[in-house]
């Protein structure tokens, strides 16, 4: 930071000129200083050089003096400024994931709005003078707002009136929740509880409140984008609304970005990435599905949008609902430390009962492929009932590996330490490949080892369920969801249409649709195979498994009107589980009971959310290598919090994550524990100083990483 007190330089030409701390789109340092001829202020967007290339900038500190050796801006941007507000969320995030704010606006601003030649006027090929892209899409945008026919019937009633009453249970927990703001507050509904009107209400008062006022509207996945669109545009019809998430065409993204970061969109929509965008007339921020792991970035700014939801609620005094059938352990803890408030909604708001759960031991019940036939009789009566019915099976492709039977050899990737899946293409080829490299290649002839030639498909995946089952009903219309079959945001789009309108009646899915879509003929739910989760010793693989299964339940029979009664089956081998016997009771207060004895667990074994991680990661091609700066790590960081006096900060030893190989290198982390998150973040901002790194990762290929509140430890 320049201050007046740190005087003129004397080498400086006598030139008006500005210096400006500007924080450069994407690069992984501190702010740098340039000069400017006109005075801009902390919050301004600029065009900068950086090397022979242009970038956009942000002015993070403005000084009025002069400073010769920095070089010149190229432009000032006329995008709008940031507000003070929406830098300072910029920064903290910054700091809280270790990058640099620079790294922070590569996150925030789409990447069409970071193209450093859209914030300048340009002459085309004929001469012609063109705005900058910027002012020429916010007008373009301006036209296509006032050109909409309609207007608000009346003055402050712009909620539709075609929503239906809120509930007598909807009332109350509005009555709540305006009772707790502006505290952050979370909702717990069950499954088809309508959270959704309840935040539709409360909407409506914040937009009325506030002609300017802006609400963010977050959901975890990109698929459940259209379902709130819509319901919100119902509510709504008269207020922009903004859509955001990275599967949107590039010009459509920066469109409502800056739509939101101009306080034109009064609604915006997004995923996670949506938690940062810049909105300055932030009013109330909504969370739903507030337990999805989505909500967690695992690349680059490695954020979870909770955490950045409620700092962001916080510094604005806005109102933050959270809402969820299944609230993280991390709410529960906040809730029990008095930071969150809780609202329960424990009644589904179409009147009808929750599903009926069963079920089915596997290691005596009659199955064929792999499914049992009760499960089978129950699929058959409600399809002939002209319902809908939903197989789920959390694993992709055809099956989890091809092995050899006569020797126990495996197919693995040879550049990650696992097992290659088999898929299936549509034409019916047959292709082995890595989830985790995504290297694939035609499946092997013969095993390597003995020589034998009928390789076997070991276990089961969703495509082999489906193929197998599709052939018994094959006049029924069956549909697979997973990340194989729906390659684009448009494609799951339409296919969720398909599903609510009835257009499929058999779905086959992984938990792409376990994630609050509301399904109307939806009645029977299987769920295969949930036993692979209970072996995972990841320490958030119980709630995962607990919430996903609740999820995945609350589908069925939300709206009633079937002779079929709502049920939802679980195979299982080991049905005394006290995650499958806490399903069976389908009572809130004995999932209430489950969480918290969760939480005692993980209270006992110091884990999140009471005992806080960071993680330190190093990946490298050579194993000695990685090894070698692995410890070097881990004796430096003791050593500082020795020589610091860090009181409570724990490095354990340098470990091997798993897969401990992945596309050819080897991935060591060293865990750091602590009471307070404080510490960790002092530990980590040390180790992150620019130059330390540089020096570390320069010329050897070395790959270091940081991440407070990772979501897995291996
Ligand atoms: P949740 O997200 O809590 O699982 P939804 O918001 O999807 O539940 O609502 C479940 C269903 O109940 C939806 O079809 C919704 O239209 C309906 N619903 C919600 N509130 C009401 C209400 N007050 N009256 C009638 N139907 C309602
Ligand atoms: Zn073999
Ligand atoms: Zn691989």
């Amino acid at each position: 930071m320049h201050t007046a007190a740190d005087g003129p330089d004397p080498g400086a030409p006598l030139t008006a000129s500005f210096s400006l701390s500007i924080a450069v789109e994407g690069v992984p340092l501190a702010p740098l200083t340039y000069t400017s001829p006109d005075a801009l202020h902390r919050g301004d967007w600029v065009v900068v050089p950086l090397g022979r290339a242009e970038r956009l900038g942000l002015v993070v500190d403005a000084a009025a003096q002069p400073r010769s050796d920095a070089k010149p801006i190229i432009a000032a941007s006329p995008m709008a400024p940031l507000i003070e507000a929406d830098l300072a969320l910029l920064e903290f995030a910054a700091r809280y994931t270790h990058h640099s704010v620079g790294q922070a606006i590569a996150a925030a601003v789409s990447p069409v709005l970071r193209e450093p030649e859209r914030h300048r006027e340009r002459r085309t090929p004929k001469g012609r003078q063109q705005p900058a892209w910027v002012i020429a899409a916010a007008e373009a945008d301006a036209e296509a707002v006032s050109s909409t026919d309609s207007t608000p019937d009346a003055e402050g009633d712009r909620l539709s009136s075609a929503l239906p009453a809120p509930t007598a249970d909807q009332q109350r927990a509005l009555q709540e929740i305006r009772h707790h703001w502006p505290q952050p507050v979370h909702l717990w509904g069950i499954t088809g509880s309508g959270k959704t009107r309840v935040y539709q209400a409360l909407l409506a008062e914040i937009l009325a409140q506030n002609p300017q006022a802006q609400v963010l509207v977050l959901v975890p996945e990109i698929g459940l984008t259209p379902q709130l669109a819509r319901r919100l545009a119902e509510a709504f019809p008269y207020e922009p609304m903004a859509v955001l998430h990275s599967g949107l065409p590039e010009v459509a993204r920066a469109r409502a970005t800056l739509a939101a970061m101009q306080g034109r969109a009064r609604i915006v929509l997004g995923t996670r990435l949506a938690t940062l965008t810049p909105m300055p007339h932030l009013a109330a921020i909504v969370m739903d599905e507030e337990h999805d792991a989505s909500y967690k970035q695992q690349e680059g700014l490695k954020y979870h949008a909770r955490d950045l939801a409620l700092w962001r609620a916080r510094q604005r005094g806005v109102p933050l609902l959270m809402g969820s059938a299944t609230p993280s352990l991390e709410a529960w803890a906040l809730i029990d430390e008095g930071r969150l408030a809780r609202v329960d909604l424990h009644q589904r708001a179409t009147g009808q009962p929750l599903p009926e759960i069963r079920l089915i031991d596997m290691r005596s019940a009659p199955a064929q492929q792999g499914v049992a036939t009760a499960a089978l009789a129950q699929l058959d009566a409600t399809l002939a009932a002209g319902q809908q019915a939903l197989v789920f099976l959390n694993r992709r492709g055809w099956a989890p590996v091809l092995g050899c039977e006569a020797c126990g050899w495996f197919d693995g990737c040879g550049q990650c330490s696992v097992g290659r899946v088999l898929h299936r293409g549509a034409s019916g080829q047959w292709r082995c490949a890595c989830h985790h490299c995504g290297a694939e290649s035609a499946p092997p002839r013969r095993c390597p080892d003995c020589g034998a030639t009928d390789l076997q498909p070991m276990g089961r995946g969703l495509q082999q369920v489906e193929t197998d089952l599709a052939a018994r009903w094959p006049h029924i219309r069956s549909i697979r969801l997973d990340r194989d079959a729906m390659k684009s945001s448009k494609a799951l789009a339409q296919a969720l249409d398909d599903i609510r309108d009835g257009r499929v009646q058999l779905v086959f899915a992984t938990q792409m649709v376990a994630k609050g879509h509301d399904f109307p003929g939806l009645q029977t739910v299987l769920v295969l195979n949930a036993d692979t989760q209970l072996a995972n010793p990841e320490f958030r693989a119980p709630e995962q498994l607990f919430s996903l299964l609740l999820q995945v339940a609350g589908r069925a029979g939300r709206h009633g009107g079937s002779a079929i009664a709502p049920t939802v089956t679980i195979q299982t081998r080991q049905p005394e589980h006290p995650i499958f016997q806490t399903l069976l009771q389908a009572t809130p207060k004995a999932h209430e009971r489950l969480l918290r004895s969760m939480l005692d667990e993980r209270r006992m074994a110091g884990l999140p959310p009471h005992r806080h991680i960071a993680a330190v990661r190093i990946s490298h091609a050579n194993e000695a290598r990685a090894q070698q700066m692995a410890d070097d790590l881990c004796a430096i960081l003791r050593a500082t919090i020795e020589s610091r006096g860090m009181a409570g900060l724990q490095v354990l030893q340098p470990m091997r994550r798993h897969p401990e190989r992945v596309a050819g290198k080897l991935r060591l982390q060293i865990l750091l524990e602590s009471d307070r998150r404080a510490p960790l973040h002092e530990a980590l901002a040390w180790l992150g100083r620019a130059e330390l790194w540089a020096e570390w990762t320069e010329g050897r290929r070395m790959e270091i990483s940081m991440e407070v509140d990772p979501l897995t430890l291996t």
